[in-house]
């Protein structure tokens, strides 16, 4: 991977900043730089999926093409197909005192955004905030992550081969470039990572009032109803949780389920988990923690857990043994993991799945309310006034209901978290106006009921007055 220096930084930057001053993308312009990106993808789709995996160890082939491939094929069209119409300017209403005036909101690039992406859907994250930002007008610089050294050097190939540098550019580096990159008095900065370094990187925006979109983690919890349908539960828990090997923002943290089908969630998800990973070191389908420090993170939080008294359920359907070095990590439940265990405090960001039970709907709702607001909420359960409970009592970045993940994959839907789990949102409509000035116009008639109320006030503005105020 080649750095770039930090020296290059602000020169790029001003250099992007000229270039968007002088042509503002059009339309046209907008529409062309979406569709030349979704052709880039789609050409390079099978060196992402060798790259990714380069840089994974083993990424399944299936799972890079649906979360970094199509979504990101899916993003453009969704927004190419309503671009003309997000661009047109609202009208709105005008308060009657004002009649005839007219009000309208346009939508106008902010000019200049940054983008920081992290290494776990390293395409998805980087691309799907680009989207948005060229929609919206944008001129960008995108930093990707310094762990997925081989999709960073070909994002910089792929967005190199159909950009010119100063409309979007990709800067390589580790985390003093990113320091660096932060520091820049960007239009938007665009952050997707974790709450440690989101906090960072807000501190670094906030000294140039670069104001910023926070993409963060957190521990997101999922919680199964006394009698909602535990096969069901346990499939769909399986995919959220196992995809990309638990290395997934909104994947389910943990699993607040009712203490009478703790047992056959358990039995359910080593199903799940057989029928899906026959041979873990086999299959192609089940993708290697990212690299040596998280692996040996996750292989901490469970000894830690262990020793505090926990029951560990290490789901290897082939009995295997299985190479440190691969850093496949076998899916594990765990049961009775301490209050105060790291597992059961920090983000586990890996196929790790405590289950803790419950015995009243109120207990699960205090258990999530206690702790930080949490990207992701899930909640299984058929009983609808049940559901809106648990929808009215939390607060969490997003929901799927009977369900994992896919709330996510709604483009209608507004992606983002709260809190400690972030701010600000993205997706479609949502991403268009992220990245652009809601710019207010009022336009004044020419007769103005409002020139009659000026000095010297006399008795019609008293009358007037008199009148807005009853
Ligand atoms: P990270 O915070 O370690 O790194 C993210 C990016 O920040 C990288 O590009 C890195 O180079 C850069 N960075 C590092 N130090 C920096 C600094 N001092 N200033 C500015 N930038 C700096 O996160 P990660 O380990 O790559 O990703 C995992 C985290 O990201 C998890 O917490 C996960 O939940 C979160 N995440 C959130 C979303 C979301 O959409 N909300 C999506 C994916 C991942």
């Amino acid at each position: 991977m080649d750095g770039t220096t930090p020296d290059l930084l602000t020169p790029m930057l001003q250099r992007q900043r000229l270039a968007h001053a002088q042509r503002t993308p059009d339309y046209a312009q907008r529409m062309d730089d979406l569709k030349r990106l979704r052709a880039a993808v789609k050409k390079h789709a099978e060196d992402i999926v060798t790259a990714i995996a380069a840089d994974f160890g083993r990424r399944s082939r299936h799972e890079t093409l649906i979360s970094d491939v199509m979504t990101v094929l899916h993003d453009i069209d969704y927004t190419t197909r309503r671009l003309k119409r997000w661009m047109k300017p609202s009208r709105v209403s005008t308060d009657p005192q004002f009649w005839p005036a007219r009000s309208r909101v346009r939508y106008q690039p902010v000019g200049v955004v940054g983008i920081i992406a992290p290494w776990n859907y390293p395409v998805n994250l980087a691309l799907m905030p680009l989207v948005a930002a060229l929609a919206a007008g944008n001129h960008a610089m995108i930093k990707p992550s310094e762990l997925t050294p081989q999709t960073s050097d070909l994002l910089k190939t792929m967005l190199g081969e159909i950009f010119p540098e100063d409309r979007v550019a990709v800067v390589l580096g580790g985390p003093e470039v990113a320091a660096e990159f932060s520091a820049l008095p960007f239009d938007h900065l665009f952050f997707t990572g974790s709450t440690t370094v989101g906090r960072i990187v807000m501190q670094a925006a906030a000294r140039n009032l670069t104001p910023v979109t926070l993409e963060l983690g957190g521990k997101s919890p999922a919680i199964v109803a006394h009698d909602y349908p535990i096969a069901t539960a346990a499939a769909r828990l399986a995919s959220g949780k196992f995809l990309n090997a638990g290395q997934t923002c909104i994947a389910p943290d943990y699993v607040l389920c009712h203490s009478s089908r703790v047992d056959e969630l358990v039995a359910a998800l080593e199903r799940e988990v057989r029928a899906r990973y026959p041979s873990l070191s086999q299959t192609p389908d089940y993708t290697s923690v990212a690299n040596d420090r998280h692996y040996a993170r996750l292989g901490a939080l469970v000894a830690e857990a262990e020793a505090g008294g926990a029951r560990v359920i290490a789901i290897n359907p082939g009995g295997e043994m299985l190479d440190p070095a691969s850093r496949i990590f076998p899916p594990t439940l765990l049961l009775g993991a301490p209050a105060d265990s790291r597992v059961m405090r920090e983000e586990i960001f890996g196929p790790i799945l405590p289950i803790l039970p419950y015995e009243h709907l109120d207990e699960a709702i205090a258990y999530v309310n206690a702790h930080d607001r949490p990207l992701a909420l899930y909640h299984f359960d058929l009983d609808s006034a049940r559901v809106e409970q648990v929808l009215d009592r939390t607060i969490a970045g997003g929901v799927s209901i009977n369900d994992c993940v896919l709330h996510i994959a709604q483009p209608a839907l507004p992606f983002g978290g709260i809190g400690p789990s972030g701010m600000g949102h993205y997706h479609g409509h949502h991403g268009f106006l992220t990245f652009s000035k809601q710019k207010p116009v009022f336009y004044q008639a020419r007769w103005s009921s409002f020139s009659l109320l000026k000095p010297p006030y006399k008795k019609l503005a008293d009358t007037v007055i008199g009148f807005l105020t009853r």
